[in-house]
């Protein structure tokens, strides 16, 4: 579920991209974009976070062959003014709509898994078994690299609730699967053995946490074509829902997005914060 508009946290990573101009990039292995032939990991609150977050990183690391896998936290079964809109219905809809925006991002929809936690809910999951979960996800995976939301940005931890738990408890997920003394009955039972993941990249960063850029110049139309994918979660269809657009609330949609993208030395660009290593600190 989100607002109306994403114009807001375009706004935002704007703003601070302009405030803070003279950061450093963090050093890395390879770059993100370059990898190939690697398993990619992205855990999401909302079926919309990884296109908006990532969608242009996403479809770079499709394109060059890598097995991304998109695990969404919640069904976004309430973000709908209609009032003749249903939980299951609009849980349907938004289904589907992530299936067509992973699609055009080179994702196919079997890479896809759907914890279905109901939308503003997932706080109010057990913790622990939540923990759990998503650990056996890891250590089932075993992925080269996993994105995720950032805990530590104002946005994800004070305004919205999904994302805070989802951040959270991916991190902790993330720890857990690396030390086999965290819920043995997975190695016990499952043959799940720990998996230290090797390669951290989070989102929804501000730009004071962000420490690693990835140019989306080739890419920038087909992440906006990813984002229109989602068309309940914008006007008109957020207040009485079509599967369509009207071509021109559609360029008026894709041009505030184009005008709103993060810039960096002149080019589109998503922001990550690079992190290894906590486990051990
Ligand atoms: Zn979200």
């Amino acid at each position: 579920m989100k607002r109306t508009s994403m114009a807001p946290i375009f706004f935002l990573v704007a703003v601070l991209a302009a405030a803070f101009p003279a950061l450093q990039q963090a050093p890395a292995a390879t770059r993100l974009e370059e990898l190939r032939g690697k398993t990619i990991l992205l855990f999401t609150p909302h079926p919309d976070d990884d296109t908006f977050c990532c969608g242009g990183t996403l479809a770079l690391l499709a394109k060059n062959g890598n097995n991304i896998r998109i695990v969404i936290y919640t069904n976004d079964d309430k973000g709908s003014y209609d009032p003749e809109m249903t939980s299951e219905r609009l849980a349907r809809i938004r289904m589907h709509e992530e299936e067509e925006a992973c699609r055009i991002l080179g994702i196919p929809k079997e890479n896809i898994s759907w914890l279905q936690y109901h939308d503003g809910m997932l706080e109010y999951a057990n913790p622990r078994d939540l923990v759990e979960q998503v650990t056996g996800i890891i250590r089932r995976v075993r992925p080269e690299v996993v994105l995720s939301a950032d805990p530590g940005t104002d946005y994800v931890r004070w305004h919205k609730t999904d994302h805070r738990m989802a951040a959270n408890n991916t991190i902790d997920a993330i720890r857990a699967a690396e030390w086999h003394l965290y819920f043995p009955n997975q190695r016990l039972h499952d043959g799940l053995e720990p998996w230290l993941v090797p390669q951290e990249y989070y989102f929804y960063v501000t730009q004071e946490g962000a420490n690693y850029w990835v140019n989306i110049d080739s890419v920038v139309e087909k992440k906006l074509d990813a984002a229109a994918a989602h068309v309940s979660q914008f006007e008109p269809s957020i207040h009485r829902y079509r599967p369509d657009w009207e071509p021109a609330a559609l360029e008026k949609l894709k041009a505030e997005f184009r005008g709103r993208m993060l810039k960096k030395d002149g080019h589109n660009v998503e922001a990550f914060r690079v992190a290894t290593g906590f486990n051990q600190q």
